[in-house]
């Protein structure tokens, strides 16, 4: 079998590369190993730049159908008091609004649907996007990627061959890069429960020792994601279900009917976080894209986000090297460079915020309390939080920065105006810059 592109890996990021691959005539070949959708869960939230790129590819009205907005992120302190309503000692809400730009919003989305609606997205250009369930790329042999399926063993041969597969990857072995992985104290356990109808905003809910998450997804469902100490899960288990219901019901009282629902552990999940980042993200004719390259911490939400973010840059510069007639590995470089910076800042971003909720004292609460607060009192500080984790640009904290958030210096009054922090945003010139460089302006 022949193809421009080979894709190891059909979850979100292999879909949204193969997809806009096709649709700009780039034939490709995706191998994914599932047959059918996963039941494991895998992140929901989609932030601004998402929504950009799923818009540039012609998706967004129906990703938009499929989802819940969250425009807002509440973050609420409590006195938990066993057996009754919690007391609330403070309230912070961060809102996507404050980023100058029409995408001014997430989305919750389940994970199979927004794979659903790439996957379809590719059909449409039936001719370029050839998409084989029930394969599972072996590695490669002779230049080639070697493909099993079923008991049929064959070969693919690619001008280009991608890494998608996610955290275990035959592509980045061969391609012999380091991975050196960073674990937590802390593990989650995520089950997804029903929501009364007016329970529609982000949240999530702290006392010095609990962590609840909460976030909207259609169909009056809730996301929920319960912070426990890493290797307590089988302790937590053997007190039964009685105690998670308890916990879920003495944090947030509106949602004491719909934890009664989880009749089994079987459908709660075990998460554990961990982060790498790899020091390459291609050689010669390989490269790796999302979960392959880098695993993120899933505090801020930017797992998937960050794979989509990853397909939409090489995408456009696969695209562009077939449209001009280049070749591809001369200009792989460009999808690292651009890259790497930017995953790795956020990757800093999701670990300061996972440290923020890792330590159980009286005292760090107080402080962590302080420190949310400032975000939404110093203008500054919330358009640069909301900014940053929304994708759409990058704007540094600096030392100034963080020591108004420390309480160190006042809250400044300025507010920031959308004419400043449009600096910040990505033009088309920063997303995709070979297109200036080889013609000396935007193609
Ligand atoms: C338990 C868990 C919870 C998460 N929670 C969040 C969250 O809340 N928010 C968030 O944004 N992100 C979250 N993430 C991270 C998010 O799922 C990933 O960052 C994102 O899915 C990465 O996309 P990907 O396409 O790179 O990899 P994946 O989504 O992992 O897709 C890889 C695909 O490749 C296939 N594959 C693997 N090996 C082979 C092979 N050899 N041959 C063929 N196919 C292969 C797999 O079956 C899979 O379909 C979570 C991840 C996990 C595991």
């Amino acid at each position: 079998m022949k193809t421009d592109v080979f894709i190891a890996g059909g979850g979100v990021g292999g879909l949204a590369l193969a997809a806009k691959l096709a649709s700009r005539g780039v034939h490709v070949v995706i191998a994914e190993q599932l047959k059918r959708e996963s039941p494991v869960y895998k992140g929901e939230l989609l932030q601004p730049k998402t929504l950009a790129i799923l818009e540039r590819l012609g998706v967004l009205d129906e990703v938009e159908e499929n989802g819940h907005v969250i425009d807002q992120l509440r973050f609420q302190e409590v006195h938990r008091n066993r057996g009754s309503t919690p007391e609330e000692i403070n309230l912070t809400e961060l809102s996507y609004s404050r980023v100058a730009s029409i995408y001014d919003h997430a989305l919750m989305v389940p994970h199979e649907k927004t794979k659903e609606i790439l996957r379809n997205k590719g059909k449409e250009f039936d001719e370029f996007f050839h998409y084989l369930p029930g394969a599972r790329f072996m590695g490669f042999e002779k230049g080639m990627a070697k493909v099993k399926r079923k008991k049929e063993t064959f070969y693919v041969q690619a001008q280009v061959y991608i890494g998608a597969e996610g955290r275990s990857s035959p592509t980045r072995d061969a391609m012999n890069v380091h991975v050196k992985r960073k674990d937590y104290n802390h593990h989650f356990l995520t089950v997804t429960i029903p929501r009364p109808e007016s329970f529609t905003k982000g949240k999530i809910i702290t006392t010095s020792s609990c962590f609840l998450g909460l976030f909207p997804l259609p169909d009056n469902e809730v996301r929920t994601v319960f912070l426990i100490k890493a290797g307590e899960y089988k302790r937590i288990q053997e007190k039964g279900l009685e105690s998670l219901y308890q916990a879920y019901s003495e944090l947030e009282p509106e949602l004491a009917e719909g934890v009664r629902t989880i009749k089994d552990w079987k459908t709660v999940q075990l998460m554990i976080p961990f982060t790498y980042h790899v020091d390459r993200y291609y050689s010669g004719n390989l490269a790796i894209i999302g979960d392959a390259a880098h695993t993120v911490h899933p505090m801020a939400g930017e797992g998937m986000n960050l794979a989509i973010q990853d397909a939409d840059v090489l995408g456009e510069l696969l695209a562009w090297c077939k449209e001009e007639g280049k070749n591809y590995s001369d200009y792989l470089h460009y999808y690292e460079d651009i890259r790497r910076p930017r995953v790795e800042f956020l990757l800093n971003l999701s670990h300061l915020s996972a440290l923020v909720y890792s330590f159980q004292y009286e005292w760090w609460r107080k402080f962590r309390m302080k420190a949310v607060q400032r975000i939404y009192d110093d203008d500054q500080l919330h358009v640069k939080q909301m900014l940053n984790i929304s994708g759409l640009g990058k704007w540094d904290f600096t030392l100034v920065d963080r020591a108004v958030q420390g309480s160190m210096l006042p809250p400044r009054q300025k507010r920031v105006s959308d004419q400043k922090q449009r600096q910040y945003l990505f033009s088309e010139a920063e997303d995709y810059p070979w297109k200036r460089n080889e013609k000396g302006r935007i193609s």
